[in-house]
């Protein structure tokens, strides 16, 4: 896969199809609230981007999210400590998330935990790194199964 590059220079992208230097040139001073960008990148970050991964799984299975309750409430989820222990050094994770950098951020390719058994929760032997176009294709399979 081609590494998508800067619209002014050669380096990698950082957000908004700039990288690090023009971005900062771009939104620093002009943004007024300096903390939501910097929380918006560091979720971008290889550590952030698990935090942000473990809070989605956890709405769904507190039942947060209204439309998809029934499908993840009340199921089971590993310890935040030990979802980050075992996800930061993943072979699998590492290599999607360096895809997921490369292409830009782009959405389809950011990496994302499917669940190996839908019936069950997010636990450790059930788990596993798909990108999120991936999981989303075998949701939709999933539903229409349901569904017949
Ligand atoms: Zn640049």
């Amino acid at each position: 896969m081609p590494i998508k590059k800067c619209r002014y220079c050669n380096s990698m992208i950082l957000a908004k199809g700039l990288c690090k230097k023009h971005y900062f040139r771009k939104y620093w001073k002009t943004n007024r609230n300096r903390l939501k960008l910097k929380k918006s990148l560091y979720l971008k970050t290889q550590f952030g981007f698990l935090t942000k991964l473990y809070k989605n799984m956890k709405d769904r299975v507190s039942g947060t999210l209204k439309n998809s309750a029934h499908l993840y409430k009340g199921k089971p989820i590993l310890p935040k400590s030990t979802f980050y222990k075992w996800a930061i050094s993943n072979p699998k994770y590492i290599e999607l998330y360096n895809v997921y950098v490369a292409s830009g951020y782009d959405r389809k390719l950011a990496p994302s935990i499917d669940r190996i058994n839908p019936d069950k929760g997010y636990t450790m032997s059930n788990i596993e790194w798909v990108t999120n176009s991936e999981n989303c294709r075998r949701a939709s399979i999933t539903k229409l199964r349901l569904r017949g």
